[in-house]
């Protein structure tokens, strides 16, 4: 803690406090750093930032508190010294610390303020529908404003096939009908990019519009990540506030909670979740929340708390099937007025087949390729435009390549993958590594032996379950596999 003193504040006046240039620089990163974090996340943790002046290549930023200090220092450190050297190349570093505000009404009557979002393109939601409405002024401190709701998820521009169209199905139950018997809480889960956070979006857009044609007032809806539920949570508390907190959040009418598998570890939150949905449960208010698993295997989350959350509804995205991407692929080239031929599309149907938003992602480039060039797309551009992301997922991963990743994760020697050595230290790598083998290689069970010291393929698929079942009971071990499987995809 460089300059601390005993009381926290820190020490050594740094100079050039009243350099209109620097000034005008900092007001830009705050600007920047709020326009990166997001409003709700700005008032939390930087809006109390005060300059405090330049010392050679260093700038010095003040926050009112230690706990401040150390949450920005650690969580928004590296952002901050990144804007600023952006700004201007003198500033090598920024030291953060506890200080006085002398010049904060000065910094605070500069900054820049943030964009709001653009209003839906549909126009049809009420004014009242505030839980929903993305915050625009300072000091409103709604439940809601965690979020605003993307424009373009909705019900209309959902495609619906095999693999989704049971979470459809409920989804749109809700939204009609919502706290209906059966379907509350109503979990939806699936991977990465398969439309969860879509048909909730979609939810609470038919519900503060839909509901309110039927019903004469619109819905109360929140919808939030588990994240931000989380830092509204640690802000009420911070500002000994959770008694208000608590209170607007029962008096909903519908609550959304999206990736609930960030709550795993984080016990408070966690326990705080668990009142409010029982709380909004009892008083037959309506809860949805998506996470990457499901109930049961959302292992680290509290038994108590799976436990309610499978009472409902449960409805999976399944990964997405050839035909369900090519209606997507078509319905979306239909809405941007593109033509674009079968042949592309099918093209990408058959290259893209994990996540949806990537498979959105690669035509829009060809889109936005054909319109900057004023070019048809054809099946030659779509190679060349898309020529880094087909070699992405055309990428192989060796087993050679995840003996040597596992091998350092545990810090094993590298010919202990294939040696006779059955200590567990040793074991229990070489079993994530045949695990590994399995799942991102396209190798047969008697391969993967042969590579791991001539083993027999028993042994393989022995290694291969007992790895899923450790995953299932341990989320730590679960994590150091999923890292590593992630570093060897990239
Ligand atoms: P998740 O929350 O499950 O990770 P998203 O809901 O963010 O995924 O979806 C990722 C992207 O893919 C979004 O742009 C979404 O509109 C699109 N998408 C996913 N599934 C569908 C679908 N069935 N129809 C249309 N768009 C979809
Ligand atoms: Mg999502």
């Amino acid at each position: 803690m460089p300059g601390g003193t005993r009381d926290g504040s820190d020490v050594a006046e740094p100079t050039a406090l009243d350099d209109p240039q620097l000034v005008a620089q900092w007001a830009r990163v705050r600007g920047r750093l709020q326009t990166e974090v997001g409003d709700v996340e700005y008032r939390t943790w930087l809006r109390q930032m005060s300059f405090g002046g330049v010392d050679g290549d260093e700038v010095t930023v003040r926050l009112p508190t230690r706990f401040l200090r150390d949450w920005v220092r650690s969580h928004y450190g590296d952002r901050l010294n990144a804007l600023w050297n952006a700004e201007n190349r003198d500033i090598r570093r920024v030291d953060i610390r506890v200080g006085g505000t002398a010049e904060q009404g000065l910094a605070e009557s500069v900054v820049l303020p943030s964009e709001p979002p653009p209003p839906p393109a549909s126009g049809t939601v009420p004014a009242v529908a505030v839980a929903v409405a993305p915050a625009t002024a300072r000091g409103e401190d709604r439940v809601g404003d965690g979020a605003a709701l993307d424009p373009r998820f909705t019900f209309d521009s959902f495609v619906v096939g095999k693999p989704n169209e049971f979470a459809y199905a409920c989804a749109r139950r809700v939204a009609e009908q919502p706290a209906c018997i059966g379907f509350n809480p109503l979990f939806l889960y699936g991977g990465v990019g398969l439309g969860k956070t879509h048909l909730m979006h979609a939810i609470a857009w038919e519900l503060t519009s839909g509901h309110a044609a039927r019903n004469g007032r619109p819905a109360s809806v929140a919808y939030m990540s588990a994240e931000r539920f989380m830092y509204r949570f640690i802000a009420a508390i911070r500002s000994q506030a959770t008694m208000e907190f608590k209170e607007q959040l029962r008096s909903l009418d519908v609550l959304m909670v999206d990736d609930l598998q960030f709550l795993i570890g984080k016990d408070a939150t966690q326990e705080e979740f668990f009142h409010t949905f029982n709380a909004l449960v009892d008083a037959g208010k309506q809860i949805v929340v998506s996470a990457d698993k499901s109930p049961s295997d959302l292992s680290g989350l509290e038994e108590r708390v799976r436990t309610r959350l499978g009472c409902g509804m449960v409805a999976d995205l399944h990964a997405t099937t050839y035909e369900l991407r090519i209606s997507i692929l078509e319905a979306k080239a239909a809405r941007a007025g593109v033509p674009v031929p079968a042949k592309v599309l099918e093209f990408l149907a058959h290259k893209i087949t994990t996540n949806v938003r990537e498979l959105e992602a690669a035509l829009n480039r060809l889109i936005a390729h054909a319109n900057l060039f004023n070019r048809p797309v054809t099946f030659e551009t779509a190679q060349e435009v898309l020529h880094d992301v087909l070699k992405a997922h055309d990428r192989r991963v060796t087993i050679e390549e995840i003996q040597k990743r596992v091998s350092e994760h545990w810090n094993i020697r590298l010919t202990d993958m294939s040696s006779a050595r059955r200590a567990r230290a040793v074991a229990r790598p070489r079993q994530v590594a045949m695990y590994l083998a399995k799942q991102l290689t396209s190798r047969s069970l008697p391969e993967i032996g042969r590579k791991f010291g001539n083993r027999d393929h028993t042994t393989v698929m022995h290694a291969v379950s007992r790895v899923a079942e450790l995953m299932a009971r341990d989320a730590g071990f679960a994590e150091d596999v999923e890292l590593l499987r992630r570093m060897l995809e990239n």
